[in-house]
């Protein structure tokens, strides 16, 4: 241990030609820096003073050398990685040195805060940073748009009541979705951003395991879940029954609301709920569905041209 330090002193010791610095050399380089100089200024100690303190100066010194330097926070040789010692005098005029995280230490710590809040089911990735300002606009989608701005800025005062956006393929449903998202994401808020049809492979394969259990709780719990495609999904009684109708059910009695997109108007979404084998009996099981979307949310239709590059 001892011997490591005593190198890792020599080390910080030699200048870029291999040449010994004295300490008196490095107090000099260091006289000039802006940290050392508000040491000097609240303490009013003479630079000499500082040496008690030399290793401490010669790896703050090293460490701002590496920052000037900065190789990427992958390859920051500092220790912990992304921080650097700074010297603080405190109000009792004690020297102390503070780990500081630098800023790309605190961006990558952001994005890992804002993944953890950002959930999907098999929505693309580059959705995650779709934000507002991305959305061209047009007299198409002006409307949806406003509905969208009006429905984050009210967030917390809406009483649970969501969106459902319909129109054709490639309009941009999605995309509005994803913006609604990313604004909510930045403002601490977890998202869930859940592709139907995908919604419904995942929970049949999953049944029975903790997976299943665990996205169940993510869909009730989050504080904005997103239906995307409804209707597009192959639907069963048991998907209807068991699981859409109970997960609206929790949510809007949590006051948490729900952003569908769909390429079908609430009745035709109606119809596509009906589409199983016992007649009558599923048709008001679907009727009772969409009496429970169409009061928890305000529909908006979004029309305009398809926007999916052609390839
Ligand atoms: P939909 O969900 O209505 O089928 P998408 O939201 O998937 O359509 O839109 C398809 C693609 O078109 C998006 O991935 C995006 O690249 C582009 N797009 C859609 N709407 C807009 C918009 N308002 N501004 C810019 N690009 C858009
Ligand atoms: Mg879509």
């Amino acid at each position: 241990m001892l011997i490591q330090l005593k190198a890792a002193l020599e080390k910080l010791t030699l200048d870029q030609h291999g040449r010994a610095r004295t300490v008196e050399m490095i107090m000099r380089e260091l006289e000039n820096d802006a940290d050392v100089k508000a040491v000097l200024q609240k303490t009013g100690w003479p630079v000499e003073a500082l040496k008690v303190y030399a290793t401490d100066f010669l790896r703050y010194q090293q460490e701002a050398h590496h920052c000037a330097n900065c190789p990427g926070l992958e390859k920051c040789p500092n220790a912990p990685q992304g921080h650097r010692s700074r010297p603080y005098v405190d109000d009792t005029r004690q020297l102390f040195f503070t780990y500081e995280p630098c800023s790309l230490y605190l961006n990558a710590q952001d994005m890992r805060r804002r993944v953890s809040l950002f959930q999907t089911l098999q929505i693309p990735t580059s959705l995650a940073g779709v934000r507002f300002r991305d959305i061209k606009r047009d007299e198409h989608n002006v409307t949806a748009i406003r509905h969208a701005l009006k429905f984050v800025s009210e967030f917390d005062a809406r009483g649970g009541i969501g969106l459902y956006v319909y129109g054709p393929f490639g309009v941009g449903k999605t995309y509005l979705m994803a913006a609604i998202a990313g604004h909510l994401v930045d403002r601490g808020r977890s998202v869930f951003f859940v592709h139907m049809p995908a919604l419904f492979r995942e929970l049949k394969a999953g049944l029975d395991s903790a997976r299943y259990l665990e996205m169940i709780r993510a869909l009730e719990t989050v504080d904005l879940l997103i239906l995307d495609d409804i209707g597009a999904e192959q639907l069963t009684p048991w998907a209807r029954d068991e699981v859409l109708v109970p997960l609206l059910t929790t949510r809007t009695t949590y006051l948490r609301p729900i952003l569908y997109t769909s390429n079908l108007p609430l009745e035709g979404l109606s119809e596509h709920f009906s589409e199983t084998v016992r007649g009558d009996l599923d048709r008001l099981k679907a009727f009772r569905l969409i009496e429970r979307i169409r009061s928890y949310t305000e529909t908006i239709m979004l029309d305009g041209p398809n926007r999916r590059r052609k390839t």
